[in-house]
């Protein structure tokens, strides 16, 4: 079992892992990509770099030096996160468990241009299947998304209703799913007056009662509702330990909110590490 699982190698988790390696705990760091620093070629406010970086340099600089240190970082997609004593985080490759986790994964909560969408967040638009799943027991549920996520937010599903299409809005299709029906044309727009009615797309209108949103990849806010740690503002809310109300369960990072730069996500994952480092010796003694 890990000490430490911390979710994302940007400047949040590989921080908070290079202070968790250096008070000698076992530390695993799992990423899929390179983040939101993937999306710029020309970082140049951050401390001591005297010509400009891509984003990626500057992944590939804190990866390396995780490397120097021997902490063992994986490129996999985490999936699923459970909690009883300990953590159980499955990604798309294997199953691990930890004492604690650490979600460092960034700000990344899609929020779709289709027609109708924002208006109906929370009024048959949901981000959470385990959350409010429930809700819409025996009733015509969508499922938007296209690969192990949406996969895994059907198979939660499946247990409300019998009644589910998947709607995967012009991507191909990337994971299995049997028994359902799979739409993979655009979606035009979302229908209904003030709860959601309809889905349409190019060539077809669907009545459904809700649509789950599980596009790419759960995102750490998506991780926390599930969790039944608090959101707010897609923001996941800790303590002054960098704790969420649920023990052992920590978060650093633009996922947290505040300042979206190199230097807060770096000082976050720092200062978390501190926290985790108290909670496993006092777990210790
Ligand atoms: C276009 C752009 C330009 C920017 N320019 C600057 C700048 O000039 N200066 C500056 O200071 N900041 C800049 N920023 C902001 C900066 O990139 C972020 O504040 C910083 O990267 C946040 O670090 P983080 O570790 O919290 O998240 P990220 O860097 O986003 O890292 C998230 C990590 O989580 C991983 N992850 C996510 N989901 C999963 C999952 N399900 N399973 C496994 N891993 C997962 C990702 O693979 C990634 O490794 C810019 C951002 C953008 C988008």
């Amino acid at each position: 079992m890990f000490d430490c699982i911390v979710i994302g190698g940007g400047p949040a988790g590989i921080s908070a892992a290079i202070y968790l390696k250096r008070f000698k705990l076992d530390v695993l760091v799992l990423m899929k990509d390179y983040g939101a620093l993937d999306k710029t070629d020309h970082i140049e406010n951050y401390y001591g770099f005297p010509e400009p970086l891509t984003g990626r340099q500057v992944v590939e600089n804190g990866l390396a030096q995780a490397k120097r240190f021997g902490i063992e970082v994986r490129k996999e997609e985490v999936l699923n996160i459970d909690y009883s004593d300990t953590f159980l985080v499955k990604s798309t490759q294997d199953e691990y468990q930890a004492k604690t986790v650490l979600l460092a994964t960034g700000s990344t909560r899609p929020n779709l241009r289709i027609p109708g969408f924002a208006d109906h967040i929370g009024k048959g638009i949901s981000y959470c299947a385990i959350c409010d799943g429930f809700l819409y027991r025996k009733k015509t549920i969508a499922v938007l998304g296209e690969g192990e996520f949406m996969a895994e937010e059907l198979a939660v599903l499946r247990n409300f209703s019998p009644d589910i299409m998947v709607f995967t809005n012009g991507r191909p299709l990337a994971a299995e799913v049997h028994g359902v029906k799979v739409i993979t044309d655009p979606i035009v727009r979302l229908e209904g007056e003030d709860l959601l009615t309809a889905v349409v797309t190019a060539k077809d209108l669907y009545p459904v009662n809700a649509l789950f949103v599980a596009v790419g990849t759960p995102s750490a806010t998506d991780f926390a509702l599930r969790m039944g740690a608090f959101v707010e503002n897609n923001a996941i809310v800790v303590d002054s330990e960098y704790q969420t109300n649920i023990p052992g369960l920590f978060a650093a990072g633009d996922c947290i909110g505040g300042l979206s730069q190199i230097a807060k996500a770096v000082a976050d994952g720092a200062k978390a590490s501190l926290s985790i480092n108290k909670t496993i010796r006092s777990k210790a003694s």
